[in-house]
C-alpha cells in the first residue's frame, strides 16, 4: 500500500510518501481501507519528537479516520461496510475500561501515536473501534469528527458538568477542539464566547453560534469577558492553548467557574494565585481524550445533524507535509483532511 511515513522526527520534510506492507490483522482485528484522515496536533508533536514517548519508527501517523471494512476477523461487519473508527484503544478488560472510563486504562492509547495510523490506504483497528456511517454522512466529514468532538464532549459534559444558560469561553475558536467546543457547548443550552486571532475566523466562530466573539490579538480577553458578562465572568473556559493564556482564562471564571484544559500547546507551566483558587471555590480541570460510549452518544447528534465537523481543507494523502505546514502555522479553522 501507499502510506506516509518519517522515519526519524523534525519538519514537515521528513514526512514521506513511499511504498510499504499492508498491515496484517489477528483475531478481534478490521482491516480498513482509508478514505480520509484528518490532522491533530498530535500529529505535529509526535512528528517532531516528544521528551518522555518513544514513537517506533519508522512511522504511520493519523488519528481520525473514515473508510471501508476490508476484512473482519471477527463476526459482526461485512466487508464494504462504511465506518469511521473510534481513536482511543484500550485493553477493554480492566476497572477502567469495564467501568465505561476507558480513556483512564493503563493501556491506553491514540490510534496512530504509538501504533501505525490512517496516513495510508489501509490500517487496523480492534473490532471495537469500528463505528457504522450511514450514507447521508461524507468520509471528510466523518474523518473530521471523532477526535475533536469526542474531546470537546468529555471536557464540556463529562468534566465540567456544562449547565443550560450558562456562559462557556472557547478559546482558539478555529482549533479542532475550539470549532468542536463551540457546537457542543451550544447543544447542551450553554451561551458561548469564543476567541480568535483574525476578523475571519471571528465570523466562522460567530456562524457556528458563538454569542460574542474576542480577537485574542486585539483585546485582552479577560478584559473583555468581564466587560460583557457585568463583571460576572464565566462558568466554563474551554483551554488547550496553555502558558500564553492560562492566567488570563483563570481571571475569566465567575465564582464556582471551571477551567477545563486538554493541552498546553504554547507550554506547559502555569501559576496558579491559590487565594483566588479557594475564595472564589473554582475547579481545575485535566481532560485528555474521551470515552468510547462519549464519541457514541455524540455521534447521535452528528448523525442527527446537530453537530457538524468544519473541514477547513481536504488535501491528497500525498500532500500531507503541505497539510502539516497549514496545521503549524495556525491558518486553517476547522480541520484539515487527507483523501487517500
Ligand atoms: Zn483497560
Amino acid at each position: 500500500m501507499h502510506a506516509i511515513r518519517f522515519h526519524g522526527h523534525g519538519g514537515p520534510e521528513v514526512l514521506r510518501y513511499e511504498e510499504v506492507p499492508d498491515p496484517g490483522i489477528g483475531p478481534g482485528e478490521a482491516l480498513v481501507r482509508v478514505r480520509a484522515c484528518a490532522l491533530n496536533h498530535l500529529d505535529l508533536h509526535q512528528r517532531r519528537g516528544l521528551q518522555r514517548v518513544t514513537i517506533p519508527l519508522p512511522h504511520i501517523p493519523g488519528s481520525d479516520v473514515a473508510g471501508e471494512v476490508v476484512a473482519a476477523a471477527g463476526d459482526g461487519m461485512e466487508a464494504g461496510q462504511r465506518v469511521m473508527l473510534q481513536p482511543g484503544l484500550s485493553c477493554g478488560r480492566c476497572a477502567a475500561c469495564l467501568s465505561g472510563r476507558d480513556n483512564e486504562c493503563p493501556r491506553y492509547d491514540i490510534l496512530g501515536y504509538r501504533s501505525d495510523g490512517g496516513y495510508a490506504e489501509l490500517v487496523k483497528v480492534p473490532l471495537q473501534n469500528l463505528i457504522p456511517l450511514p450514507p447521508s454522512i461524507g468520509f471528510i466529514e466523518a474523518a473530521a469528527f471523532p477526535l475533536t468532538f469526542v474531546t470537546a464532549w468529555h471536557m464540556l459534559v463529562t468534566r465540567a458538568r456544562v449547565q443550560p444558560g450558562e456562559d462557556v469561553l472557547v478559546l482558539a475558536a478555529g482549533s479542532g477542539v475550539g470549532q468542536a467546543a463551540i457546537q457542543v457547548a451550544k447543544l447542551h443550552g450553554a451561551r458561548v464566547f469564543a476567541t480568535a486571532g483574525s476578523s475571519r475566523k471571528l465570523d466562522l466562530a460567530r456562524q457556528l453560534g458563538a454569542h460574542e466573539v474576542i480577537n485574542h490579538h486585539e483585546q485582552d480577553f479577560a478584559d473583555e469577558i468581564r466587560r460583557l458578562t457585568n463583571r460576572r465572568g464565566v462558568d466554563v473556559v474551554i483551554e488547550h492553548v496553555g502558558e500564553a493564556t492560562w492566567s488570563a482564562s483563570m481571571r475569566c471564571l465567575a465564582a464556582g467557574g471551571r477551567l477545563v484544559t486538554c493541552g498546553a500547546t504554547t507550554g506547559p507551566s502555569a501559576a496558579i494565585d491559590l487565594r483566588f483558587l479557594f475564595s472564589r471555590q473554582l475547579s481545575v480541570l485535566g481532560s485528555y481524550m474521551g470515552t468510547k460510549g462519549e464519541l457514541l452518544a455524540a455521534t447521535r447528534f452528528f448523525v442527527g445533524g446537530s453537530l457538524k465537523p468544519v473541514v477547513d481543507a481536504a488535501v491528497p494523502l500525498a500532500q500531507a507535509a503541505e497539510a502539516h505546514r497549514r496545521l503549524e502555522e495556525g491558518r486553517q479553522f476547522g480541520k484539515i483532511v487527507l483523501e487517500c
